[in-house]
């Protein structure tokens, strides 16, 4: 049996394209079950994104610095397959965040896949806040890209990153 290594950390694995309030809520629910969260950046070629995997890491770094969570907060980048990375590092933990109903089948097959790929690997979903029920970083960058204001959508320095693409 392997050891549980003694801080139960979870890895958050997602493209945050940019972060949004949505992914932070997620931080802040798993904050309060784990000790150490590992947020992880996707590095998709396949996956057209809008900031790159640096832009990505350092604007979710940025915004995690002044949330006071009640756990330890990493921010890494990663290109291979995520159940490589957690056996790499030792971890059994996935968090995940739940919307609609869509995200529903999509997590259901990474959560499967991941167990299959590597045995023990959990994934632990929370649901979405309400007020972030339809939130997501394609929404967000829409409205960034008609110039309307993002406030309580983002966190502040994600806001500024658009401002500064002038989007
Ligand atoms: P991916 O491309 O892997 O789906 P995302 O960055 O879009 O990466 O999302 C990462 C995780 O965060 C997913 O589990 C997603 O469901 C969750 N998530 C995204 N937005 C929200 C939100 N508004 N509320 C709760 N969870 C969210």
């Amino acid at each position: 049996m392997t050891q549980e290594p003694s801080k139960r950390t979870a890895v958050y694995a997602g493209s945050f394209d940019p972060i949004t309030m949505g992914h932070v809520d997620v931080l802040q629910k798993g904050a309060r079950v784990f000790d150490r969260i590992v947020l992880l950046v996707a590095e998709n070629s396949q996956k057209k994104c809008l900031f790159s995997a640096e832009k990505r890491r350092t604007l979710a770094m940025e915004s995690i610095k002044s949330l006071n969570l009640p756990c330890e907060v990493e921010v890494d980048v990663y290109s291979g397959l995520l159940a490589d990375y957690c056996k790499s590092k030792n971890i059994s933990f996935l968090l995940r965040g739940l919307r609609a109903i869509s995200d529903y089948e999509n997590e259901m097959q990474a959560a499967t896949m991941n167990r299959k790929l590597l045995a023990g690997l959990e994934t632990f979903l929370v649901m979405a806040d309400e007020t972030h029920f339809f939130l997501s970083s394609s929404l967000v960058k829409e409205v960034a890209e008609h110039g309307a204001p993002l406030d309580g959508l983002v966190p502040t320095p994600v806001a500024k990153a658009f401002q500064a693409m002038h989007l």
